[in-house]
């Protein structure tokens, strides 16, 4: 039985979603933080839990072809990246294999494709969240801490957003505003959250805070304007003590309180509050398979759960003639924005309704020929799925960015009767441990 502060010499077997190389110790499962599949390691073991060890490296044997030099200078603190010590082709076939367990792990049988991807690993993020500590520091939290890592220039984000984080830096520091404190809940500024739009590159700024104003924030409007693009700065209010980022109330400071970006030939609309896939590229990918998912015969009637700013209905619905689209969404900035984006790209035959997925009327479920279903990371209800499937629709499209929900979710879909296609990842997050997935489920219309 492997003990404390034992070493051993091992081989690492793979790397998990966490980027922790794996191997077995006298048989027991350990995780060693900076492995790398096909290393020869001296490892030290650290913990004992009941059914795995954490491991250490001492030393590098052999090292593995699949290491590649590390580039970022915050990559060992920041929990941002996993995979930036591996060849970027190993990242993607370990993604397959991921997605590939969750589904035997929920007793699914389907093919897993390869992963597709854009091909581009750096500068692909369209927003980033930065929190900022009582010491003032703007960062990233280090990996399963709310310790944060100081970095302004991320090489997954856009460049300019390092020029912002330094004029928000500045202006805080000479008005001595405090940063948040999670602790306390002191402070004012909680975090700094920016979004660019890939095409367009206009810019929001958005500061969130535990207050209702921002001292000198004229003075803050006026430095913000030196950067190209800029469209509007706002806050968000948020007092509670939550880990969620956002709270409810935005208050728009200076300019459009959305910005705008261009998606498969549409235009979108997005405010600070609504979803917008972060890889704009990826994006696309995904959506045109989504759409070639969709378009098949008797897809005049489509209903787009989980729509957002509705960007995936109106790219689908947009391919096909006479099409009826019906959106459902939470969010009602999102739905606001929906409706602008229906009527900005002339798409006439849309509805969006502001409400909870599972409460979807029957009726507009069972005039439905295709769902599209791409809920947040918990996934769908058992009650939604029982719905679809009571409704007779007979196609469903589902997007996820969490592997073992959607697996979980497709599991319940088989058991009503439907049958599970191929399942498509798409790398949308390339260097961290997501992954975004796309499935149609089909099931003949009963008679
Ligand atoms: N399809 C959109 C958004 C996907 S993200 C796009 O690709 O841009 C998931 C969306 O589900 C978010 O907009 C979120 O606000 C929304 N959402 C979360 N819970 C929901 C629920 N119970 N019912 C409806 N929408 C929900």
């Amino acid at each position: 039985m492997p003990e404390k502060n034992q070493i051993y010499t091992t081989k690492i077997d793979t790397i998990n979603h966490l980027g922790y190389g794996v191997c077995r110790l006298n048989g027991i499962v350990c995780f060693v933080k900076g492995g790398v599949t096909g290393d020869l390691l001296k490892v030290k073991i650290i913990k004992c839990n009941k059914n795995y060890l954490i491991g250490k490296i001492e030393e590098i044997i052999e090292k593995s072809d699949y290491r590649t030099e590390q580039d970022c200078p915050v990559f060992k603190f920041c929990g941002g990246c996993s995979f930036r010590h591996i060849s970027y082709k190993h990242e993607l076939e370990l993604k397959k294999s991921f997605v590939e367990a969750e589904f035997k792990k929920a007793n699914v049988d389907v093919k897993v494709n390869d992963v597709v991807s854009t091909g581009i690993t750096e500068r692909y993020r369209n927003k980033a969240q930065y929190p900022v500590n009582s010491e003032n520091k703007i960062g990233f939290y280090a990996e399963r801490t709310h310790n944060v890592c100081e970095n302004y220039n991320c090489v997954l984000q856009p460049e300019v957003f390092s020029d912002i984080i330094r004029i928000v830096k500045n202006h805080i520091d000479k008005y001595s505003i405090k940063g948040y404190n999670e602790e306390t809940q002191k402070g004012l500024l909680r975090h700094i959250y920016i979004r660019q739009g890939k095409i367009t590159g206009e810019i929001n700024v958005c500061l969130v805070i535990n207050g209702q104003t921002l001292p000198h924030s004229d003075k803050l409007i006026e430095e913000l304007k030196a950067i190209e693009s800029l469209k509007g700065v706002c806050l968000n209010i948020n007092p509670k003590n939550t880990n969620v980022i956002l709270g409810d109330k935005y208050i728009t400071l200076y300019g459009n309180e959305y910005i705008e970006d261009v998606l498969c030939g549409l235009k979108f609309r997005i405010s600070p509050a609504s979803f917008y896939q972060v890889n704009h590229d990826c994006a696309e990918l995904l959506y045109n398979k989504a759409a070639e998912l969709v378009n098949t015969e008797n897809c005049q009637n489509i209903t787009d759960l989980y729509c957002g700013t509705g960007t995936i209905g109106l790219c689908v619905a947009s391919q096909i003639k006479d099409c009826k689209l019906t959106g459902v969404e939470i969010v009602p900035e999102a739905i606001e924005n929906a409706k602008i984006n229906m009527q900005i790209n002339g798409i006439e035959n849309a509805e969006f309704i502001c409400a909870d997925s599972t409460d979807t009327s029957n009726n507009i479920l069972k005039n439905t020929d295709v769902v599209i279903l791409d809920p947040p990371r918990k996934g769908i209800t058992k009650e939604l799925a029982e719905k679809i499937a009571e409704s007779n629709i007979k196609r469903i499209v589902y997007i996820s960015c969490s592997p073992d929900t959607l697996a979980r979710d497709v599991k319940w879909f088989t058991e009503l009767g439907y049958t599970c296609g191929d399942v498509t990842p798409f790398d949308m997050f390339p260097r961290t441990g997501h992954i975004e997935n796309v499935v149609c489920l089909t099931r003949p219309t009963r008679q």
